[in-house]
């Protein structure tokens, strides 16, 4: 480690090489990739633990990244981040994520929809590796210890980050030649963040995009939406609809109806459109999730398979006559959407369906409309959308253009992707690049 300009240890005279603020995920991965590049690096870290969100993360199970390839998981994050993340991705893959974690005594397993978890299924035995890898490659890690402030140094001079460590009676005051910025985003305050970094950044000149919830449960007004609480399907293609009808994302996973509206991934996954309707950066009116219940059918195989079950001497109700299997409850509110009568439900029920009736329940399979207000809030979101925006921050590098020695990466970057591993492969992934690219 490369020796650190002392002066008082108790005052923190010190001048280190880097200074990393927050030692979350891609806090705990940089500081390691500095550290074993010879650099001297202190982590301040707010709560009493390091790794707070991977210890909460995927049902405490950690989906620590994916199966899909870095092309295709940077393009999850929509035009702009995915051209932000090339270079990241490129630099640490998901493969190379997996490696690094077995070599790091965290075997990993592939799970359905393009997940990796690790094979203990443990989330602590993700946050132990990357602690314990920092710590052995010199990283000295300051719990308890929030950052309160930030400054940089005068023409060469270095960075003052003010500290105010729990039960102190004052604060303290660092010195680093390098700040690595990575206190994560607003989700989940109680676990630690808070958004404390988006005022130093704007105080620096730099443009914050306002930050919403996301990979939230979405609020639907809609009673028969809150009468099918607990029903989930697995297989559908959840679409969000702006009040305009403009058609603005899909995705083709689960979704559940909750008594607040809706949940799962298919509906966490399109949840910032609305988070950010609701501080007035979207169309004004009323979003809508229009869920296809039948994705792998078209329009003409419903309706012919409805008119096959019609002229059938078997005389099938609704649910013997769709080529897909939905719950009873959920077909029970489709009819009731599409106007019918229950009695479709019934043997030989289909016999009064008339030529628009089926048009308008072959409608509501494939487009069903369920209207959404509002989301669960930060206190329920699983990453925040907004953040430092893209255009300060070199992505090769991370460091922020005109603030040399400031590098900002992981949440509190604006960017984040769809539930499935993805958001923390691009914490470790923009972290390792700050950790190459930083120079003492
Ligand atoms: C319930 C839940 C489940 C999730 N599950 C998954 C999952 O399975 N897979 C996935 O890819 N993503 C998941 N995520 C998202 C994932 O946790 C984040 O994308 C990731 O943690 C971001 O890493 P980060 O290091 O940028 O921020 P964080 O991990 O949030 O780390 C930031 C750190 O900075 C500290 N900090 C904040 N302010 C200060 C300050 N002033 N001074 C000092 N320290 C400070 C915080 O205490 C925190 O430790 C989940 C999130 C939640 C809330």
């Amino acid at each position: 480690m490369a020796e650190a300009t002392r002066a008082s240890a108790e005052d923190h005279r010190e001048v280190w090489d880097v200074l990393v603020i927050g030692a979350g995920a891609a806090g705990l991965w940089a500081a390691r990739v500095a550290a074993e590049r010879g650099l001297s690096v202190v982590l301040l870290e707010k709560t009493p633990r390091c790794g707070t969100k991977i210890l909460a993360s995927g049902g405490s199970r950690c989906n620590l990244t994916t199966t899909l390839g870095p092309a295709e998981a940077a393009r999850l994050f929509g035009t702009k981040a995915e051209r932000f993340l090339r270079p990241a991705f490129q630099a640490l893959p998901p493969a190379a994520l997996r490696e690094h974690f077995h070599r790091a005594g965290v075997p990993t397993v592939e799970a359905p929809l393009e997940k990796i978890f690790p094979a203990s299924q443990s989330a602590k035995d993700v946050r132990d590796a990357l602690e314990r890898e920092a710590r052995t490659a010199g990283v000295r890690i300051a719990l308890r210890t929030p950052v309160v402030d930030l400054q940089p140094g005068d023409e060469g001079e270095p960075w003052r980050i003010e500290a105010w460590p729990a039960g102190a009676s004052a604060g303290e005051t660092w010195h680093a030649r390098n700040v690595f910025l990575c206190a994560g985003g607003a989700s989940v305050p109680k676990s630690g963040t808070t958004g404390d970094a988006y005022t130093w950044l704007q105080a620096l000149g730099l443009t914050v995009t306002t930050p919403v919830p996301a990979l939230v449960p979405l609020r639907s007004p809609e009673a028969w939406v809150h009468e099918l609480t607990g029903i989930a399907v697995e297989h559908v293609l959840a679409k969000m609809i702006a009040p305009s009808g403009k058609r603005l994302q899909e995705r083709l996973r689960p979704v559940l109806f909750t008594h607040h509206g809706l949940s799962g991934p298919g509906a966490m996954d399109l949840s910032h459109w609305v988070a950010r309707a609701r501080v007035g950066e979207g169309e004004e009116g009323t979003y809508c999730l229009a869920l296809d219940l039948a994705p792998d059918q078209s329009q003409e195989d419903l309706r012919s398979a409805l008119i096959a079950a019609q002229g059938s001497s078997e005389r099938p109700n609704l649910a013997g006559a769709l080529p897909v299997v939905l719950p009873k409850r959920l077909l029970a509110a489709v009819i009731a959407q599409a106007g019918e009568s229950s009695a479709l439900l019934t043997r030989g029920g289909l016999q009064h369906l008339s030529k628009s009736g089926r048009h308008r329940l072959v409608e509501a399979l494939k487009d069903l409309r369920v209207a959404v207000v509002d989301t669960l809030g930060m206190d329920h979101a699983e990453v925040t959308a907004g953040g430092l925006a893209l255009r300060h921050v070199n992505p090769r590098t991370m460091e922020v253009n005109g603030h040399p020695g400031l590098y900002v990466f992981g949440e509190l970057l604006d960017l984040h992707g769809p539930i499935g591993g993805l958001n923390f492969q691009a914490a470790w992934a923009t972290a390792e690049l700050a950790g190459q690219a930083v120079e003492a």
